[in-house]
């Protein structure tokens, strides 16, 4: 596979949102008005009506890169979200369970992609409380997530590390999904700009700019795991930078709170096991943490570049409640 540098050879992905509909019956729709059903993806012509299934996310959908769906009434109406693959790969990992008792939190909820495809894999069930830190991005995350009628999600204007884990509201949290503010090194655009002007002297600021980041995504997941039920919390970035994702894990798990909390990394069986590319070995403690986790790289996976964690308290491992 040739190296991917622009959005052009990256397919349009799009996620069927099962709060709204089911995805035989979006085939069935896509199916009659002049989109082609294959067996399986190739990067043919950009304008080409073929699309497939996805091999790793469920209700994914793959379109050629060029699709537009900005006049598509099932768009407009959030009955299909736009949505690149690796940035499903953190609710699907969280796999929260469909249970009216279930209490899930969306730490960095906004815009609300990742919410609202938390709210159809709970089936609308239990509760997904959504964190966004500002005012304008809470509006977007609320007219998001009505939009793709996600109504068992609920909106808080607030800043995740003000909520107290014992509040009688959420210290029955078991699920946390934790998509702090990055870097975005990993956004296929981003890339091009960057490889072109990377000096010396951009990268000393990328370096002071990486460890603030990588300082405040640590507190974040700390402050997960100080939930007193939370037995899942999953931490991503679209960040390529081994900082913000290897390091971060690394430190999390040495951290007193996942020391106190039983806190370990949940094994690659139950972290997208099937998908083969996993973090860097020499950037965590072991080998075996380093598969734990996941990487996207933008040159080969035709997705942004991307890296997904899962924490699980040991005591659980990995056991659902419902
Ligand atoms: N998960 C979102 C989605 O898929 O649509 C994207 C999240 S974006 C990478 C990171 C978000 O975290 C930003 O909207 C930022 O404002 C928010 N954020 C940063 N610090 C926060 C905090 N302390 N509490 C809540 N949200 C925060």
């Amino acid at each position: 596979s040739g190296l991917i540098t622009s959005t052009a050879a990256i397919p349009r992905y799009v996620r069927v949102n099962t709060a709204m509909w089911t995805t035989p019956q979006a085939i069935e729709y896509l199916t009659s008005h002049g989109f082609t059903l294959t067996d399986s993806y190739t990067s043919g012509a950009s304008d080409s009506k073929d699309f497939a299934k996805d091999a790793h996310i469920q209700d994914l959908l793959l379109f050629a890169p060029q699709t537009s769906f900005a006049d598509e009434p099932a768009y407009q109406t959030g009955k299909l979200i736009l949505q690149d693959k690796a940035s499903c790969f953190p609710a699907a990992v969280l796999a929260p369970p469909a249970s009216d008792y279930a209490v899930v939190i969306d730490a960095t909820a906004a815009p609300g992609n990742k919410t609202s495809h938390l709210s159809a894999l709970m089936k609308n069930k239990g509760k997904a409380s959504g964190f966004p830190l500002d005012a304008r991005r809470f509006k977007t995350l609320k007219t998001m997530l009505d939009k793709a009628q996600c109504t068992n999600a609920v909106p808080v204007h607030r800043d995740f590390l003000t909520v107290d884990p014992n509040d009688g509201q959420y210290s029955s949290v078991t699920h946390i999904l934790l998509d702090p503010s990055c870097s975005g090194s990993g956004i296929v655009n981003r890339l091009d700009y960057l490889i072109e002007s990377g000096t010396k002297e951009d990268e000393d600021v990328t370096a002071d700019r990486l460890s603030k980041l990588a300082a405040f995504q640590l507190k974040m997941i700390k402050h997960a795991m100080k939930f007193p039920q939370v037995k899942k919390i999953v931490y991503s970035t679209c960040s390529i930078h081994a900082t913000e994702n290897e390091h971060v894990v690394r430190d999390a798990l040495l951290s007193e709170e996942a020391q106190a909390n039983q806190f370990s990394l949940a094994p690659r069986n139950e972290a997208l096991g099937s998908w083969s590319r996993r973090g860097l070995e020499s950037e965590m403690a072991s080998k075996e943490d380093a598969e734990s986790v996941i990487r996207c790289s933008p040159g080969e996976d035709f997705t942004n570049g991307f890296f997904v964690s899962c924490f699980i308290r040991k005591e659980g491992c990995g056991v659902e409640t419902s």
